[in-house]
Order: C-alpha cells, then sequence, then structure tokens
C-alpha cells in the first residue's frame, strides 16, 4: 500500500493512501482534504508532488537561506525533481 501522505502528533497519525485515492465513494475524511479522493494512484502521485513543490517553494520564500541545504536533499530524494531556482535564488517549477 503506497502512503503518499503521512501526518501526525501525539494523538495518532493519519495518511492517504490507497483506501483514498482508490476510493469509490464520495466520503472523504483523509489528510489530502480530498485532493486525491478517488483519483486513483497516478493522478495522486501527481497531486500529491504538486502539492509538496508548492509548499516546499513557500517555505523556501520564507527562508531563503536554507535552500541551498533544501534543494540538495530533494534532489537526492528525486521527489521533487521539477524543483529548480532561479539566477536570483527563487524556487521555480520547471514543470
Ligand atoms: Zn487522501
Amino acid at each position: 500500500m503506497a502512503v503518499l501522505i503521512r501526518v501526525g502528533n501525539s494523538e495518532g497519525e493519519r495518511r492517504c493512501d490507497e483506501r483514498c485515492y482508490n476510493a469509490t465513494t464520495s466520503h472523504c475524511d483523509c489528510c489530502c482534504n480530498g485532493m486525491n479522493h478517488g483519483k486513483g494512484r497516478q493522478q495522486a502521485e501527481a497531486n500529491t508532488a504538486k502539492a509538496g513543490r508548492e509548499m516546499l517553494q513557500r517555505w523556501i520564500g520564507k527562508h531563503p537561506e536554507f535552500k541551498e541545504s533544501v534543494f540538495s536533499t530533494v534532489t537526492q530524494l528525486g521527489f521533487f525533481d521539477s524543483v529548480s531556482f532561479d539566477d536570483r535564488g527563487n524556487p521555480i517549477d520547471t514543470k
């Protein structure tokens, strides 16, 4: 079972997995807030990657001092392959 999103705190953990992206009913109480509900795995992965890139871009925009270390980490992980930076150091989405 591929878990696309996992969030947790001291009260427990919530996951977006095949129960969400393969759902055939309209009810959704997933941590993705419906982004991946019933979309199928391929579209759900694309949605999650896009949301991750956008979150990363917003975070780097607020913390530009970490952009190099964040960029090298996400590049190694390969999940945010489309994230790159312009010559002023601003994150850009190449997809
Ligand atoms: Zn979900």
